[in-house]
């Protein structure tokens, strides 16, 4: 094979690059856009009937810009030059995210059918540097679940496992990065959504520090919660796709004003020597399975033998946190999701019988289109910003959220980055906790403060749990604005636990991962 030979790549191998690898080849002209999205989109034709990642598919505009970065790359220049280093690399959005030119459903009934008319502020920034997109991820209902099988359009399943939840809300944009169906994905965290499906599914998720990416075009759960950020298969190239999607939004009003670190710099720093790393005394041990612990350990020594500092930090209003944020991420729901009322957009369902009235198709409506989850977060968020509950609940909820601020505070004041496991858990079985809505919230316990203070955190695989063989995540929490502390950590854990491994813990994957596409349409 020479250097310039173009089909010299097999598309197996082409669809396991990272998204740095593929952008370097084609920057050397190794491949083309349209032959790496064009593989994409066979291994999605191949494998997503079984996953079921993507509610929609957007073949013919993701080829139509890859064919334009081709063409310029083709005709050099000053054009070319100009390129963004991710241009011609493929991505795929969470359904939570609005688009021209393709539905946004937010995983509802209610929005089936839906076309945004306009593009969200991350979505204009990915067009802008060229990147194909490939469609759009499967999400529980509006972002509220932790296993993807709260959709309106079937659940997404793991690929280590086609038997067991990919983790949610964001279940599609980590099925789709762990199965091969992209290289890069955008999620969306309230309270975990992008870092638990990544913990499941073996792959890198990251919630940036509230405001440093723009919340424009996110369709709102939780507006003081919520945050996009990257879905990837490494650490650094999460750091090349968030420098891509963040900086400074006028249209979002808690847009922070300062312009991003060099995160991809930060990424590559390669050492954490002197660095202080806090566990969490009140995110691991009990309550977490016990292949979950052993993976964290592990990497606890692979740190301190890479020279940093291992404290351990307390945080005793943790505790309270899962609790506060059932409080406020439904009261803040509630009202965000009035705007879903049968006039504005999607769905209408008229009465049956008697007055036509606004009130009356509005609740036939609502009725119909939203489902169990979401009418138990909307009467939960209502009785609580109601009046006579609302100090009692809401109220108190936002001082326990000071509460889990100021225990930020303290444990930073001690360490400089914290780390725990992701989740309690590895993927559990689909259906084990979809009638046990507690069972359910646990699963963020490890995730939820750091959306509850507005701080930044990274899951990162750590291995895979001694009991099941699936993968266990690890989580890395930094002051707020501080994200280049979590690449840079995360760089180097990443590269000690891939020496160990020999490899990505995805090339590991039983499921699909080992499937060769030839296999998938040899079928
Ligand atoms: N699983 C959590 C919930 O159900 C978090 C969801 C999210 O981050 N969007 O609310």
């Amino acid at each position: 094979m020479t250097e310039q030979n173009p089909t010299g790549i097999s598309a197996e191998t082409l669809i396991r690059l990272s998204a740095a690898q593929l952008a370097e080849k084609l920057a050397a002209g190794e491949v083309t856009a349209v032959q790496a999205t064009q593989a994409y989109l066979d291994r999605i034709a191949a494998v997503d009937g079984q996953v079921n990642a993507f509610l929609h598919v957007n073949a013919e505009e993701a080829l139509a810009v890859a064919a334009e970065v081709d063409a310029i790359r083709a005709a050099g220049g000053a054009e070319a030059e100009a390129l963004h280093y991710l241009a011609g690399v493929p991505i795929a959005v969470k359904d939570l995210i609005v688009t021209i030119g393709q539905p946004t459903t937010a995983g509802s009934k209610i929005l089936e059918g839906w076309h945004s008319p306009y593009d969200a502020t991350v979505v204009e920034r990915l067009r802008a540097a060229k990147m194909p997109i490939l469609g759009k991820t499967n999400l529980d209902e509006f972002a509220m679940g932790s296993s993807t099988e709260h959709s309106a359009y079937g659940p997404t399943r793991n690929p280590w496992d086609l038997d067991r939840i990919p983790g949610g809300s964001g279940g599609g944009s980590a099925a789709a990065v762990a199965a091969f169906e992209a290289p890069l994905a955008l999620g969306t965290d309230t309270g975990g959504s992008i870092r638990q499906p990544g913990a499941v599914t073996g792959t890198v998720g990251v919630k940036p520090t509230y405001g440093s990416v723009s919340r424009y075009g996110a369709i709102a759960m939780a507006s003081s919660l919520d945050q996009i950020g990257p879905v990837t298969r490494t650490v650094l190239d999460s750091a090349l796709l968030h420098q891509v999607i963040g900086g400074h939004d006028p249209r979002d009003s808690t847009s922070l004003p300062e312009p991003l670190a060099d995160l991809v710099a930060a990424a590559k720093t390669g050492n954490v020597e002197g660095l202080r790393i806090g566990i969490i005394k009140e995110l691991h041990g009990e309550g977490y399975q016990a292949g979950v612990e052993n993976r964290f350990n592990d990497a606890l020594e692979l740190l301190k033998e890479a020279g940093a500092e291992i404290v351990e930090v307390s945080c005793p209003n943790f505790q309270y946190a899962l609790g506060a944020y059932y409080l406020i991420m439904p009261s803040e729901a509630s009202s965000n999701l009035a705007k879903f009322d049968g006039v504005r957009y999607g769905l209408r369902v008229l009465p049956e019988d008697g007055p036509m009235t606004i009130e009356r198709v509005m609740g036939a409506t609502r009725a119909a289109g939203f489902g169990d989850e979401v009418k138990r977060r909307i009467i939960l968020g209502t009785y609580a910003l109601s009046a006579g509950y609302y100090d009692a609940y809401y109220g108190s909820a936002q001082k326990v959220r000071t509460l889990v601020q100021r225990d930020f505070e303290a444990a930073f004041a001690q360490a400089d980055v914290l780390i725990s496991p992701t989740a309690p858990t590895t993927a559990f079985p689909l259906g084990e906790k979809l009638d046990d809505p507690l069972a359910m919230y646990l699963n963020d316990v490890a995730t939820i403060p750091a959306n509850l203070a507005g701080v930044p955190g990274l899951s990162l695989p750590g291995g895979l749990a001694d009991e099941d063989g699936l993968p266990v995540g690890i989580q890395l929490l930094a002051p707020a604005r501080e994200d280049a502390r979590l690449y840079r950590v995360g760089a180097v854990l990443e590269s000690l636990l891939e020496a160990k491994w020999g490899g990505p813990l995805l090339a590991q994957a039983p499921a699909l991962g080992a499937v060769s596409l030839e296999t998938q349409e040899a079928k």
